[in-house]
Formats: C-alpha cells, sequence, structure tokens
C-alpha cells in the first residue's frame, strides 16, 4: 500500500467520500419523507379527533335519550344532552372529568329507584345479565316510565364501563294505558247494555204473549205475532252481544253439570224440525250409538253451538239438506272427545271468505246476503266456547255447493252407559246399590236445606252409617241448632232464601266450637273450579246435589273425627232393605222416570226411592209455580224451578229436571219469552207425573 502514491491515495478518498455523501443524501431524504408522512399523519389524527369530538357532541347534543357512559368505577365519561332537562346540577366538564353514578342521578330519580339501579350497574360490571326494565317514576309531580337498558363496555384488556341508556316510554305508555282502559270501557259499556236492553225487551216479549193469549181483536194479535217476532230477533242479538262481552272481558264461565247426550240431541232436533217446517231442506242427524249417554259439562252451551251452526245451515241453505254428525273418542276413564259436523248444501263461502268468518262482526259476501239477519259474532262466539271445551273449529266449503263446520270438545263421562241404550235403560239391571263401609253410630250431623225433600234425601244416605242426622230448614234455624248443640259435621245448602248457606256458614264459624267444626256445602249449580271456590269461601269440602251415596262416603270418612269411624259388624237396615226392595216399577211411571238414574241417588235402595216418590208427591210445587208465573214474580219462579230441577233428578225424572234447569236459566237471565214458551209444557209434565205417582202409590 506505501507504494500507492498519495495522488491516487487521495483520489480514492474522495470518490468514498463522494459515495458516503450521495448515500447520506439518499438516506436524509428517505427521513425527510418519513418525516412530512408523520407531520401530515400527525395533522390528519389532530384533525380527525377534532372531527370525532365534534361529532360525539352533536350526537350527545341531538340524541333522543338519556345515554350515560361511565367508567369501570361508574364514574361519567359521557352524558347525552338530554341529562340537563331533568337536572342543572354538573355541567359538561365536570362530567367529562368524572362525577359519580349516584351524584349524578341524585333527584332525578327517588332514593329506592336509585338503589336499584346501582344494584344493577353493579351487576353488569360483574358481566350478569341484566335485562331492560321499566320504571315508574314521579319527580316533582310529574310522572315519567323508563325503560333502562344497562350493558357492559368491553375494551381488549378488561371492563371499560357501562353504557345505561333511558328511554322515556311515558307517552307510549300512556297511549297503551289509554287504549287497554277504552279496550275495557268499551266491553263493560257492551255488557251494561246488553243487559239494560234484555229487560225491556222482555216486557215487550212478554205482553206480547199475553195479547196473543187473552185478545179477542184478530188484528191486535196479529200486530202482537209482529212484535213477538221482531223482539226475538233483537233479543238473540242482544244475547250475542252479551256473551261476545262477556268472553272478551274474560267473564264467561262454563256452568258444568250431568246431563244426557240424547236429551240434548233430541232437543236440538226438535227446534230444528219445527223452524225448517216451511222450507224444502231436510234434517238428517247421524250419531254413533256407542256414545256414552250420560255426560258431565256445560249443556247450554254445546246446545247454543250446534243452534247457531244449525241456525246459519238453515239461514243459507234454500233446498236441499243439512246434517248432523256426531262421533267421539275415548280419552280415559272419564273423558271423551265428541266430534261433531254440521254440513249444508246451501249457498257455500267463497274461498277468499273463509279464513274470516270467525273473526267477530264479520259477515261475508254481504251483497248476496242482505237480506240475512244476524250480527256476525255467533261464529266468534261458537270458536270461543269450543275452545273454553278444548277443542277446535274448522270450516270447509265449496261456492255454490255447500258448507261443513266440524268441531270438536272434551266432555267428562257421567257413566259408560251407550247412547243406543239411553231410552230403554233396563230396570231390572239397575245394579248400583251402594253399600257403606263403615258405620258412626256416635257422631251427630246437622242438615241445613230449605227443601223438605233434600234433607230427606241427606238423612236416607246417612242412616246407613247409623250417624243421628238434625235437620234444619234455614240458615237462622240451623244457627239455634248449633247453639244448642253440638255437631261432628254439618251439611249446609248454599242457594237458600234470606240468610244463604255462605252467611250461615260465616255466622256458625264465629260461635263457640264453630271454627273446628267441618262445614259441606251443598250445591245443585257445581261450577267448574267449584271446589276451590268453596274451600275459598270456608268450607272444607262440597258436595253436589242431588247427593251421590259414594260422595258422602269419602265425605264422612274425611272429616269426621277418626275415633267416631267403626267397622260394620252386621248387614245395615238400609242394605236390608235394598236387598229385599219389593216395589216393582208401575207403567205410568216407566216413562216418565229412569229408575236405574233414581236409584244411584237412592243407594240402589228401592224402598228409599219408593219413600222419595211420597215425598216428591207431597212436596208438589206446581200450584205455587203457576202462582209466581201469573204474577211474573221471576225470582221466584226460578227458586221453585231451582228446587225442582234437584228433587225431580233424585226421583230420576232426568227430563223434568232438564225442562226446569231451562226453566231457572231462563228466569235467572230474564228470558221471559222463553219462560212464557216453555211454562206451560213443563207445567204439564210436571203434573202428569204426579198423576203416575198417585197411581202408583195407591195401588
Ligand atoms: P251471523 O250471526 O251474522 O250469522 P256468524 O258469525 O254466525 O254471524 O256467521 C258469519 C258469516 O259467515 C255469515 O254472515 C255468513 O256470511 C257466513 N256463514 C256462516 N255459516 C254459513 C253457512 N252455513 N253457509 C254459508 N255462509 C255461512
Amino acid at each position: 500500500m506505501d507504494s500507492v502514491n498519495p495522488e491516487t491515495r487521495l483520489q480514492m478518498e474522495n470518490k468514498k467520500l463522494t459515495r458516503e455523501i450521495k448515500r447520506l443524501k439518499k438516506d436524509n431524504e428517505v427521513l425527510r419523507i418519513a418525516n412530512d408522512q408523520a407531520a401530515r399523519t400527525q395533522a390528519y389524527i389532530q384533525k380527525d379527533s377534532t372531527r370525532q369530538v365534534f361529532y360525539n357532541n352533536q350526537l350527545l347534543k341531538t340524541y333522543p335519550y338519556l345515554l350515560i357512559l361511565t367508567d369501570e368505577k361508574l364514574l361519567t365519561v359521557m352524558i347525552s344532552d338530554v341529562f340537563f332537562r331533568y337536572s342543572g346540577k354538573f355541567d359538561r366538564e365536570e362530567i367529562r372529568r368524572g362525577v359519580s353514578i349516584r351524584e349524578l342521578l341524585d333527584g332525578v330519580l327517588p332514593e329506592d329507584d336509585l338503589q336499584i339501579l346501582l344494584e344493577k350497574c353493579e351487576a353488569a360490571l360483574r358481566q350478569e345479565p341484566v335485562p331492560p326494565y321499566l320504571l315508574r317514576t314521579v319527580v316533582a309531580d310529574k310522572k315519567i316510565d323508563w325503560q333502562i337498558t344497562i350493558m357492559c363496555m368491553m375494551k381488549e384488556d378488561g371492563i371499560a364501563g357501562l353504557n345505561i341508556l333511558f328511554v322515556d316510554m311515558t307517552d307510549v305508555i300512556n297511549a297503551m294505558e289509554r287504549a287497554e282502559a277504552a279496550d275495557k270501557a268499551k266491553s263493560n259499556f257492551l255488557a251494561n247494555m246488553s243487559h239494560e236492553i234484555r229487560t225491556p225487551m222482555n216486557a215487550i216479549v212478554g205482553m206480547a204473549e199475553f195479547i196473543l193469549r187473552d185478545s179477542v181483536d184478530e188484528t191486535a194479535k196479529r200486530h202482537a205475532t209482529r212484535i213477538k217476532s221482531a223482539a226475538r230477533t233483537l233479543l238473540s242479538i242482544i244475547n250475542d252481544i252479551l256473551d261476545f262481552s262477556k268472553i272478551e272481558s274474560g267473564k264467561m264461565e262454563l256452568v258444568n253439570d250431568s246431563y244426557q247426550l240424547a236429551h240434548m240431541i233430541s232437543d236440538v232436533a226438535s227446534m230444528i224440525n219445527a223452524r225448517l217446517q216451511t222450507k224444502p231442506v231436510t234434517f238428517k242427524t247421524d250419531i254413533d250409538g256407542e256414545i256414552p249417554n250420560r255426560l258431565f259439562g256445560d249443556e247450554v252451551r254445546v246446545k247454543q253451538i250446534l243452534i247457531n251452526l244449525l241456525g246459519n245451515a238453515m239461514k243459507f241453505t234454500q233446498s236441499g239438506s243439512i246434517t248432523m254428525t256426531l262421533r267421539h273418542e275415548k280419552m280415559d276413564e272419564t273423558h271423551c272427545r265428541l266430534f261433531f259436523t254440521v254440513s249444508d248444501t246451501g249457498i257455500g263461502i267463497k274461498r277468499a271468505d273463509l279464513q274470516n268468518i270467525f273473526s267477530s262482526f264479520t259477515q261475508v259476501d254481504t251483497k248476496r246476503n242482505r237480506a240475512v239477519e244476524g250480527t256476525g259474532l255467533g261464529l266468534a262466539i261458537c270458536r270461543q266456547l269450543i275452545t273454553m271445551m278444548g277443542g277446535s273449529i274448522h270450516v270447509e266449503s265449496e261456492y255454490g255447493k255447500g258448507t261443513t263446520f266440524r268441531f270438536d270438545v272434551v266432555s267428562a263421562v257421567d257413566g259408560w252407559q251407550k247412547l243406543k241404550d239411553a231410552q230403554m235403560a233396563p230396570l231390572e239391571q239397575a245394579g248400583t246399590a251402594f253399600h257403606a263401609t263403615f258405620c258412626a253410630p256416635e257422631a251427630r250431623a246437622l242438615v241445613v236445606d230449605d227443601n223438605e225433600m233434600n234433607l230427606e234425601v241427606a238423612e236416607g244416605i246417612l242412616e246407613p252409617y247409623r250417624i243421628t242426622v238434625v235437620k234444619a230448614m234455614s240458615g237462622p234455624d240451623a244457627i239455634v241448632h248449633f247453639a244448642e248443640s253440638s255437631f261432628d259435621i254439618i251439611f249446609m245448602d248454599h242457594m237458600m232464601p234470606n240468610m244463604d248457606g255462605v252467611e250461615a256458614m260465616r255466622r256458625i264459624r264465629l260461635m263457640k266450637g264453630g271454627e273446628e267444626t267441618p262445614i259441606v256445602a251443598l250445591t245443585a249449580n257445581a261450577l267448574s273450579g267449584a271446589a276451590a271456590e268453596y274451600k275459598n269461601l270456608g268450607f272444607q269440602a262440597f258436595l253436589a246435589k242431588p247427593i251421590a251415596p259414594k260422595s258422602m262416603e269419602n265425605i264422612l270418612r274425611r272429616l269426621l273425627p277418626a275415633q267416631l269411624i267403626r267397622p260394620l259388624e252386621e248387614k245395615t237396615e238400609g242394605a236390608a232393605a235394598a236387598s229385599s226392595a219389593s216395589a216393582q216399577p208401575n207403567d205410568a211411571l216407566q216413562g216418565a222416570i229412569d229408575e236405574e238414574s233414581a236409584l244411584k241417588y237412592c243407594m240402589g235402595n228401592r224402598a228409599f226411592l219408593e219413600k222419595m216418590l211420597v215425598t216428591f208427591r207431597k212436596n208438589e210445587k206446581s200450584k205455587q209455580l203457576e202462582t209466581f208465573f201469573r204474577a211474573q214474580d221471576w225470582d221466584n219462579y226460578r227458586i221453585i224451578a231451582h228446587s225442582l230441577k234437584g228433587n225431580a233428578l233424585t226421583v230420576g225424572a232426568m227430563h223434568l229436571s232438564e225442562h226446569a234447569k231451562e226453566l231457572e236459566f231462563a228466569a235467572r237471565e230474564n228470558r221471559i219469552g222463553e219462560i212464557m214458551e216453555k211454562h206451560g209444557p213443563f207445567l204439564k209434565e210436571y203434573r202428569d207425573l204426579l198423576e203416575a205417582i198417585d197411581a202408583r202409590t195407591k195401588k
């Protein structure tokens, strides 16, 4: 190297330096660019964050709800300006620096509600689920309904804080409450109005009926007929409205009782046949004879559904036929499902209309059906009733050809005797003899009923148990007996004039020993849910009238003090009488009473049934019934019909009992037209039965 001359060396160094300078220049340029870039980014970020703040502020300013964002210590981070409408305690800057939620909302929410909110915030911070909730606050006499939503905000390294949203729902909720109140007012109005209209309407029907009966003037009679028919139509419309509003307001209740399907169907059929007399339309039925005859349910409502569907079929069918079919399916030992169809060869329903016909107030094809009257409520009511009975309804129709409605309902079965055997129940086979399985000779029972026959029935049923029975004919009478001596059980009729069974029970409860004594309600109108209702009223149990001996035994076993119950040593008199029952059925009575049913309530004991028949005869109420009818005293008429309903059932006069029940219901609901119509035939049936009993006992 030393050999290199200095000049060359200098040149080489120079070159090297030049290269170095070039490199540095390039680096410098890169740095400058990077610098520029950074400066630009910086400026951008600056601008963006100003923008962000600007938009955030705009958002918070215009956001319609109260939004509070907090950090994880529940100190405010930002808040929408809505807040300043509710409080002027803090300004924006203070809030940005962080105010605790408690301080912030103190005075905006009442203390209790604030406490709840804070608890929910804590829960949200623990990441527990906090569902949105509604809160009604009253601050400075102003009601506000809030919907509050609390959400936890997360960032990469954990919880960032909470997002609390208050939506003011006051207007919405006010509107909703107004709508609900209006709806309720509408239903109440409909129910009250229908009721108010019905009373004078009944008077109109009743008076028209009197003119028809008493007047000799043919013109007056013709006019009265018109009045009656117009009033009837109006009444049926009002009844629809009443039913509908009852259903809407949830006040419709099914009244369950035992009834015979055979009677129900024959009633419906005879009504339809009578109404079809003027039309070239035949009414056919196809009913499976295997269906159980004795059912437990709301006969009146099932009938109403059928009559409605058949009524529509009649309205819309000018020729051809209407067919009703009935099938069944056993569900379990105590229930079956009934399948009904009603089909017609009438005008049919357009496909597009089919889905609307079950809606309330809907009539379809109104152009063509202008002449046909109705409210458009019938099918809506049917559907509701069917739903209440655990079934559903469907329709098929071909326009111009005809319509078929199908529906099913669940029914309790009161005995598996078949429909086809219903009318000719073999009398000798009445093997329903019931024998007591224990006795309680030291027990004392008080039986309270205003109806003498019911007292005798109860006494008769208690006899095999050798229980001492004291009878009282009214609430006050019962109270006197209870004050004088003690009883192990009391059977108390519910419906009694003046003081009813509930009142009497309440008074006895207040007396010495009254708290501990079991009191059993006796009722002829067993509603669904009756057991719970009577318990609520303060009874230990209830028994449906006529009393079934088996039910009585269950109650005695359950409610009598155990030490009073003794095993049976020998055959009781009752059982002996049952086996030596001698009275034979008599021809005159055979048609009027169903001995099998009667024996069911008389422990299968013919002698006892005989005794009941005598009591039934002795208690005859036909004159009273006639008197109340003439005086138009429907309240008392109803009471007589009610007691006849039960008494007739006890002696197996099933049809008479059904009739009495219809009259009782008609009187209860002020359907005077119906009473006018049914009173005569009912009285005749009753008197015929009394005569038949006379003929038999005179033998
Ligand atoms: P309404 O009391 O007015 O008869 P419904 O609810 O019972 O009301 O019936 C509603 C509408 O359904 C009727 O107006 C009619 O247009 C139609 N409809 C019902 N049943 C039949 C039928 N069997 N044939 C033809 N149309 C029917």
